[in-house]
């Protein structure tokens, strides 16, 4: 016996991939049901609402079928929320946006309710959407919260070595840890970090999710801070992100 079950949820779109002649399956990172892939039939004219609450990077309102032990959810309505468009209208958007979306689709886990990923990503695309947009402040700050919020984030409060809370001077992501001056030698594969990157990354990882933004530093030390976020994200998940390469690729050229 087959049971049909019907979801409604808040969802945003992160990935497409060509499905048949006219169908589409759509990674969907949701509000209350985790990562889920929906299957998108064709859309029949008269219907163009459907196709732009469906478009990469969209924030929708879904209603959605499930049958039986089918891991694929197959779309019955989808009303937009924000379609989010300046970011498929710039490179540099694009590049930052998609890669936003690829390290969620890897952190998140099917049918797994994570509201505090979803929530992280649609403030980043809403952020990243405007005209003002610091690309590398919010890409590090989606970085390190998303580390956070995973349970991944090294721990930052002393030294790794000899627990002394003074002095800390590199971030190790390979065994979790921080790292004091004085053990420097014992951990050869850190990453050197001063005192304002460490407040910078302690403020991101307690603050409130609506003031994680809520810090100023220097141009330079974003981009520090950007960089160390993407050795993190990238060891921690052991993965390498494709659109990063891109990501890098795109502001070479800015
Ligand atoms: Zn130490």
């Amino acid at each position: 016996m087959s049971l049909l079950a019907i979801i409604d949820t808040d969802g945003i779109v992160t990935k497409e991939t060509k499905y048949g002649d006219s169908s589409r399956i759509l990674t969907v990172i949701t509000k209350n049901h985790g990562k889920i892939s929906v299957l998108a039939g064709s859309v029949r004219r008269g219907k163009s609402g459907l196709l732009t609450a469906t478009a990469l990077f969209s924030h929708s309102r879904f209603t959605l079928f499930k049958s039986g032990s089918s891991s694929l959810y197959k779309l019955n309505e989808g009303e937009l929320v924000n379609s989010f468009s300046t970011l498929r209208e710039s490179l540099e958007k694009m590049a930052f946006a998609s890669y936003l979306c690829e390290v969620t689709n890897s952190i998140v886990q099917e049918d797994a309710e994570d509201t505090e990923q979803f929530n992280l990503l649609l403030r980043c695309l809403y952020l990243l959407s405007k005209d003002d947009a610091n690309y590398e402040k919010i890409k590090a700050v989606f970085e390190f919260r998303a580390l956070t919020i995973s349970g991944m984030l090294p721990n930052l409060s002393c030294c790794g070595k000899c627990g002394s809370v003074s002095d800390i001077s590199a971030i190790n992501p390979y065994d979790g840890s921080v790292c004091c001056r004085n053990c420097l030698s014992d951990s050869p594969s850190s990453f050197p970090i001063n005192n304002s990157i460490l407040a910078a990354i302690s403020y991101i990882s307690v603050a409130d999710e609506k003031k994680i933004f809520s810090f100023n530093m220097s141009d330079n030390a974003i981009k520090y801070l950007s960089e160390l976020g993407e050795k993190c994200v990238g060891i921690l998940l052991d993965k390498k992100f494709k659109t990063l390469d891109y990501l890098r690729r795109v502001t070479a050229l800015g």
